[in-house]
């Protein structure tokens, strides 16, 4: 085993009676890691995370862990720690009974629980808790018992199924970047759920995203975002405009009356006459000190305004892009210092650097 693989999904299929719930999954997971598991309600990311714990048996595929083939294990047999959405706590049990509970179950000596108990409820954050019952918890202390409960044996895995959609926004905020405090302190590899694109990258190593069952991109927050790998990951992780255009050949495409040049995302050439779409991000565009013979400027209308708080979204009608309004994001000053409102004139460039091109 190396620390590249320390977790290996290979080909993991999974029916349920005729329908797919996930198709050939191959996966590896370094040591140290942390993995989340993204996409649409329904794609498969709880699927996943359950057979990685033994909960739910794959149709096909092995699974090692560690070096260790765990494929047919019980969870038991298994060296994870489990959170889930619902705080799962032992209502009629103390704090400290919760967080001991997987302890006291491989019958670790009395004397060595309790100070264990002690520092996993300061791990987090909620030192002296013990005494308490899950009831007398906001929402955020009981998901907080629920991770020192999943990590008190120390286990190789960490695996957290959609943690923090129970939690309101400001407490899910907090939560998260705790999580992933606590995460690089202890260095324990882990697989979170989510639907939250915000959330995936705001706390991941690496994204893993999926659709309908099939794994469509896995790469770095950052690659994720910049470099898609298809059209879905586009539109599934932040905004994105999508323009139709067509091929010119040798790498141009003609987008209404604008003419761009632009590197296609797997590096194919398009041949002339293809049907493409141009993925480009809101923050995509150049507004400060836009050249006359840039090729990629625009004029255009601004339709609409959004305020976002830090900065706006606004809808832009390309003079020649008809048709096509693009979504532009502007922070506040360059709002107050560009004039951007409802009817105003701008003149503005679409950094062609940063289109991405999927055939349609
Ligand atoms: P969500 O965020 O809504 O939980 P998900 O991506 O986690 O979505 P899964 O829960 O993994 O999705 O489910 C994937 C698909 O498999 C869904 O279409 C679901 O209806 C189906 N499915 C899951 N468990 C079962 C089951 N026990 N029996 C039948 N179908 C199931």
């Amino acid at each position: 085993m190396d620390d590249d693989n320390y977790l290996e999904l290979r080909g993991i299929k999974k029916s349920f009676g005729a329908f797919v719930a996930l198709d050939d999954v191959h996966l590896s997971i370094r040591r140290g890691e942390f993995v989340c598991f993204l996409g649409p309600s329904g794609c498969g990311k709880t699927t996943l995370l359950r057979i990685i714990a033994g909960l739910e048996m794959q149709s096909a595929g092995r699974i090692r862990q560690a070096g260790r083939d765990i494929s047919v294990l019980p969870p038991a047999g298994r060296d994870y720690g489990i959170m889930f959405q619902s705080y799962a706590l032992f209502p009629n049990l103390t704090v400290a009974q919760n967080v001991a509970y997987g302890l006291v179950n491989r019958k670790q000596k009395r004397s060595l629980i309790a100070p264990r108990v002690e520092e996993l409820l300061q791990l987090v954050g909620l030192p002296g808790s013990g005494g308490k019952y899950p009831a007398q918890m906001s929402g955020g202390q009981q998901q907080r018992i629920a991770l020192a409960r999943a990590l008190a044996t120390s286990p190789g895995l960490l695996l957290l199924d959609e943690p923090l959609s129970a939690l309101d926004a400001i407490v899910r905020v907090h939560l998260r970047n705790e999580i992933r405090e606590l995460q690089r302190k202890l260095g324990v590899t882990t697989v979170m759920v989510t639907h939250d694109q915000e959330e995936a990258l705001s706390v991941a190593d690496r994204i893993v995203v999926m659709n309908q069952g099939v794994i469509e991109q896995v790469g770095t927050p950052m690659e994720v975002y910049r470099e898609p790998a298809s059209p879905f990951v586009a539109d599934f992780v932040g905004k994105v405009n999508r323009l139709e255009a067509v091929a010119e050949g040798d790498r141009w495409f003609r987008c209404g009356e604008m003419r761009v040049q632009c590197q296609p995302a797997n590096g194919a050439d398009f041949r002339p006459g293809r049907e493409v779409a141009l993925y480009l991000r809101p923050e995509d565009r150049v507004i400060d000190g836009v050249r006359d013979d840039d090729p990629m400027r625009c004029v255009g209308t601004v339709r609409h305004v959004e305020f976002l708080g830090g900065n706006c979204l606004a809808e832009v009608a390309v003079d020649a892009i008809p048709g096509q309004p693009l979504q532009l994001q502007f922070s506040l000053n360059q709002m107050d210092e560009f004039g951007v409102r409802e009817g105003a004139q701008l003149n503005f460039a679409l950094r062609a650097d940063r289109l991405r091109v999927f055939p349609v």
